[in-house]
Order: structure tokens, then sequence, then C-alpha cells
């Protein structure tokens, strides 16, 4: 009785694990959880004063569908001064979180049966986003000595004439990789030959340790011109269950989004835009914090991780999380359909230790692991992986 749609996809791993480690914790179970990927500090207090001010002002009725005013303004600027990028306000459109500003993005590009390239890994909820809004995602290999970054090359090879539009996570979750700008280029400047749509998604912008983050959008007139530019609040700012993301795009497409928003959602909440204001216009310190702490807890993994043996971890220069190369681990799970969910379905079992599988990212050999929690928490989870794998030996 339900739509045939449901059959080609499955629930978000990332959020499944979450609900099972809190179930699993509400039965008194100790869990080290390093699964979500969700920022473990709190709002910052000057975007809850927005929101309450809000309340308190009665700024709750219907609003302007694509977004504040004010919110709009604060976002332009952020792309004027932080990524030298100039948007109009026309072209900004405020979502209920990035997840929303993708599936708006997709809703508003796709028709039945156009391809979407999805470089590999991806972040768990492309494909789906793709299939729900009638796309067919295509999956792009890419090199292991190239940290796993797609090139010209690697698209070449899954480029159609039905492919309408390519994924870049910058940075990437789950590889925490991010893009130069010559490599973030090459790859705009083959789209603009190939006419083929951008989504950049660049909710990880922040969190960006040891090079300067370049936004697509930014290179070109022209790879401006086929560019989504996807941010949000929930990495930026902690916001999570806020629900805000945002896109700057062309205004043709930033109309027909908020067009499609309007008729689905009308527009996100506005005591959750009230707050995003607040964060954006005067939460910039606390920001720089959480990055710093990030950036020593990274530190920390990769030298923890550094003598883990037969173990391959690309070095993460953005995000917070380390996906990591077990292959050599493959043979002591050989009944297994997918060894990354065995993997973490024993270290969970085993250890009381929560990753999430790679086959999530579209990579079976690996596992991800989030480092968005306390020091002692992210140690205590590593410690346990390692004697997890060697006692597997
Ligand atoms: N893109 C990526 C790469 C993500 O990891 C996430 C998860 N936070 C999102 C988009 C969606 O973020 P939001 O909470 O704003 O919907
Ligand atoms: N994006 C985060 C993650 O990959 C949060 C979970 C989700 O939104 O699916 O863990």
């Amino acid at each position: 009785m339900l739509s045939n749609k449901l059959k080609l996809i499955t629930p978000s791993f990332t959020l499944g694990i979450a609900s099972k480690v809190k179930a699993l914790r509400e039965s008194g179970q100790t869990i080290i959880n390093l699964s979500i990927g969700e920022p473990d500090f709190y709002t910052p207090e000057r975007a809850k004063e927005w929101a309450k001010e809000a309340m308190d002002k009665n700024k709750t009725k219907y609003d302007a569908v694509s977004g504040l005013k004010e919110l709009k303004t604060a976002i332009i600027d952020k792309f004027e001064k932080q990524n030298d990028l100039s948007y109009r306000e026309s072209e900004i459109v405020v979502s209920s979180g990035a997840k929303h500003s993708i599936t708006n993005s997709l809703i508003a590009i796709l028709n039945p049966g156009d391809e979407v390239m999805i470089p590999k890994p991806y972040w768990v909820s492309y494909p789906e986003m793709v299939k729900l809004t009638g796309g067919i995602p295509v999956f792009v290999d890419t090199q292991k000595d190239n940290n796993y970054k797609v090139t010209p090359e690697d698209l070449e090879k899954s480029f159609s004439p039905k492919s309408k539009m390519l994924f870049i996570t910058n940075p990437s979750n789950p590889s925490g990789a991010v893009y130069t700008r010559e490599e973030l280029l090459e790859i705009g400047n083959w789209c603009v030959k190939n006419n083929i749509w951008i989504l950049s998604d660049e909710i990880y912008e922040i969190i960006t340790f040891d090079r300067p983050f370049v936004s697509m959008a930014s290179l070109s007139d022209a790879i401006k011109n086929i560019t989504v530019t996807v941010n949000g609040m929930s990495k930026s700012a902690a916001m999570t269950g806020w629900r805000i993301g945002y896109t700057g795009s062309s205004e043709e497409l930033a109309l027909a989004m908020s067009s499609i928003q309007g008729h689905l959602v009308s527009h996100p909440s506005t005591i959750s835009q009230w707050a995003a204001y607040g964060a954006m216009a005067f939460c910039q310190d606390e920001t720089k914090k959480m990055v710093e702490t990030y950036k020593s807890r990274r530190d920390i993994a990769v030298k923890l991780l550094d003598d883990a043996k037969d173990i391959y971890l690309i070095k993460p220069e953005g995000a917070f999380y380390l996906f990591i190369d077990l292959s050599a681990y493959k043979s002591f799970f050989p009944e297994a359909e997918s060894f990354s969910i065995a993997f973490c379905d024993k270290l969970l079992s085993q250890k009381k230790i929560a990753i999430v599988p790679g086959i999530a990212f579209g990579m079976d050999n690996f596992v991800r692991l989030a480092y968005a929690c306390d020091t002692d928490i992210l140690v205590a989870g590593i410690e346990g992986i390692k004697e997890f794998l060697s006692e597997l030996e």
C-alpha cells in the first residue's frame, strides 16, 4: 500500500546507530559513542538569547518563505567576508537544515531518470535523497593516493549523457579530506565544460584545520552559475536540533527552491532562524574555540592510531571524522555479508564502543569514528578499538 520509492531506500545508518546507542544506555549499559557526527558543544548563549527574545516579542508568525531578511543579510555577509563570494538576497534560501537545502535543490534540478554523480566515500544520505527525488545515484570511484578526493579523470569514467549533477563534500564526511583551490578549479571547470550542476556541500567549512577553506562558487563566475552552495548551522554553531541550513545559488534556482519550500514547509521555524541570526552575527569566538578543540582531538586521535597494526587512516584535514581502512581484518569475518557491519556489531557487543560501518558511505572495508566527543571518551574508544583489533588476531 506504500510508495514504490520506499523499496529503493534504507533508513539512515547514522541516525539508526544513534538510536541504538540511546536504547542501550536506557537499558543501563555504558556505551562509548563515536558514531554520530553531532557536536558535543551546546548552542552558544547569544544564539539562544536571540531565540528567547524572538519568542518574547511574539516573532512567531509566518514570515518570508525563503528566510528572514535579517538572517539572509548575515548569510550574505558571511559569504562575502569568509568566502570572497558575492550573493544577492534573491539568491539565498534558508531551509530546515542542510538536508532540506539539499533535497530542495534536487527537487528543483532533477527530472526522473537524471543521474547524479556521487564520489565515494559519500555522506550516507546522498544516494537516498537522490532516489527519493526521482534521480539515479551514480557512484564515482576515487583513488587512495589522492586521499579519495575526486578528480576529473575519475568523473570521466562515470559520466554519461544523463549526468545532471555532481556532489562535492568539502571538507568530506566521512574522510575529513579537504580540497585545495587547484583541485576544486579542475573539478569546477570540468563541470562547466560538461554542463553539470555542482552541489557543493560545505557544512563542515568552519572545521578546516591545515589549509584555508575554499568555496567552490568563489572560483569563477562560470562555476558560480552552476553551483549550489550548501551550508548550515548544525556544525558551525552546534545547532543540530534547531534545523537551519541555507543555500546560495543562481536566482533562477533560488526562486524554484523557494517555491517548492513554500508548498512543503512554508519556511523554517522563525525562532530557529532568529537563533541562527544570533549565532552568525555574534558567536564567532565560540565557533573558533570549538574548532580549536576539534583540532586538538584530531591530533590526539591520529597520534593514538599511529601504532595501530594493519590499519590505514586518511589523515583528516577537516570535519570531525576518522575514516579507517580495515581491509587487513576482513579475513576474520569470512561469513559476513557486510564486513564493516559485522565488525561494528561485534565491537559494540564486546567492547561497548559504537562506530559507523563504512558500507554506509559506500566503502565496506572502512569504519568511521566521530571525534565530536570529550577527549577522554575519544581516547578510551580508540584504545578499546586497538585492543579489539589485537584480540582478533
Ligand atoms: N551534509 C553533510 C555532509 C552532513 O554530514 C550532514 C549531517 N549533519 C548534513 C549535510 C545535514 O546537516 P543538517 O543537520 O544541517 O541537516
Ligand atoms: N551528519 C551526521 C553524521 O554523518 C549526523 C547524522 C545525520 O544527519 O545523518 O553522523
